[in-house]
């Protein structure tokens, strides 16, 4: 699977919004961000042109470097959704928060999606006992997502745990830190799903 190697901070400094895409560093002053708040480049200090295409390809642009995807996923992602009843937006959110590597760091096992990521592939997660190495599988309502036994007393996990000690687990997860596995209570709606993005703005665009 073809993914972005460049500077993750690259990206955050192209959206001007903090996309948290290097776990500890993104909550301290050496976030790239705080210290240099323009797109990278040699044109990244002037104003660029405000118009609407511009707004919606930058909100697209945003939500796919988020949960750390390439177009082509993502356009199929923004498919599925279309053909799903409902909104066709929240849709969209939906099937992104569902995907496993995405779980995984919301249950608090990684720093960042992209650390949560390598977890599956590296076959440290099970989903209901058995192992899922897939980043991109969707979980279900009642699925139990689990730390698999080999993998427990991994540092990475244990210093992601330190990490997201305070922050809070979506309501449609359950975590329990002690047995290292976390239960999906429910497939989430928007109200569940705490992210800054103006989902409609993707819609828009792509619906041209
Ligand atoms: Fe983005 Fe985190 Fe880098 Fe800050 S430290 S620019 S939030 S990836």
């Amino acid at each position: 699977m073809a993914r972005y190697t460049g500077a993750d901070c690259r990206l955050c400094r192209r959206e001007g919004s903090k996309l948290f895409l290097k776990g500890d560093r993104c909550y301290t002053d050496k976030c790239a961000l705080e210290r240099r708040n323009f797109p990278p480049g040699d044109a990244g200090r002037k104003r660029p042109k405000e118009s609407e295409y511009r707004l919606q390809l930058r909100e697209k642009q945003k939500t796919k470097r988020i949960y750390g995807l390439l177009e082509k996923q993502f356009r199929g992602y923004y498919e599925l959704a279309v053909r799903q009843k409902g909104v066709t937006g929240e849709n969209l959110l939906r099937i992104l928060e569902i995907r496993l590597d995405n779980v995984v760091y919301r249950l608090g096992f990684a720093k960042s999606r992209a650390e949560a990521r390598q977890q599956v592939r590296h076959g440290h997660i099970n989903v209901n006992g058995r192992r899922v190495d897939i980043p991109s599988f969707r979980v279900k309502a009642g699925d139990l997502v689990a730390v698999a036994a080999k993998a427990r007393d991994l540092l990475v996990i244990k210093t992601a745990l330190i990490s997201n000690e305070k922050t809070e687990v979506p309501q449609w997860l359950e975590v329990d830190i002690d047995k290292l596995q976390g239960s999906v209570l429910t497939l989430p709606n928007r109200d569940q799903i705490d992210m800054d993005i103006r989902e409609q703005l993707i819609v828009e665009l792509y619906s041209k």
